[in-house]
């Protein structure tokens, strides 16, 4: 009798921690290019290839500077957005619209297995990305991942910052209404991007990746492995 009523008490509170205790991450923040798809599909690639065209052909800067240029003002300023905004006269929607102005739904691949996943976790889940909300939209549906975020936070909506300034993910987490960084996950493809996330005290997860590293909390390649990284502790 006394083993029974200690058993029933053993129980009611492993169901009582089971299901009260608090959410370690309330929030993940995913990145979308070369996170939400995989890099070899070649999209960015072609994207990047695509800016090159614009800043000769439109901002009439020499071929062979363009490229290093380019990455300059990526390392610079965070995009080349950015560092065209901040050295050149651009129209900020001219360029999005030319660059991202690509053949989608020859280049990427719905994954059903990414998506089960991603609907699986119990976290809030928006779209964090240095792109804009149309280049978002339109990838997310070819993806068929589009119903599965709260919202898309686009480069506009952290003007005139950008990941990885420490400013964009304040606003982005104003935005998802959630001040605790220690509840929010960043999933990014770049280090800079993990590293910084961990700066501002919120978690990330490098994709792309199986090596361990400082710039992140965690990496996988294996959307199979997500699960377990967002988890609670
Ligand atoms: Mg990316």
């Amino acid at each position: 009798m006394i083993i029974l009523v200690l058993l029933v008490t053993i129980l009611q509170k492993s169901t009582r921690v089971l299901y009260n205790r608090p959410m370690r991450f309330s929030t993940i923040f995913f990145d979308l290019d070369d996170t939400l798809y995989p890099s070899s599909t070649g999209l960015w690639a072609a994207i990047k290839e695509r800016m090159n065209i614009y800043m000769r052909d439109m901002l009439q800067i020499p071929a062979d500077e363009v490229p290093a240029l380019r990455e300059q003002y990526y390392k610079m300023y965070g995009t080349t957005l950015r560092g065209l905004q901040a050295r050149h006269t651009v129209d900020v929607d001219d360029f999005l619209a030319f660059v991202h102005d690509v053949p989608l739904q020859d280049i990427l691949t719905p994954n059903p297995l990414q998506r089960e996943i991603i609907a699986s976790l119990p976290q809030r889940k928006l779209v964090f990305t240095n792109a804009d909300l149309h280049h978002a939209q339109r990838i997310l549906a070819v993806l068929q991942l589009d119903d599965l975020f709260e919202t898309i936070i686009d480069v506009n909506a952290v003007s005139p910052y950008c990941k990885p300034n420490p400013e964009a993910f304040a606003i982005a987490q104003e935005l998802a209404n959630e001040p605790d960084p220690r509840k929010c996950v960043m999933i990014d493809d770049l280090p800079r991007t993990t590293r910084a996330a961990l700066e501002v005290g919120m978690a990330s997860i490098l994709y792309g990746t199986e090596e361990p590293t400082e710039d992140a909390s965690g990496v996988f390649i294996d959307w199979n492995h997500l699960p377990i990284l967002v988890a609670d502790e």
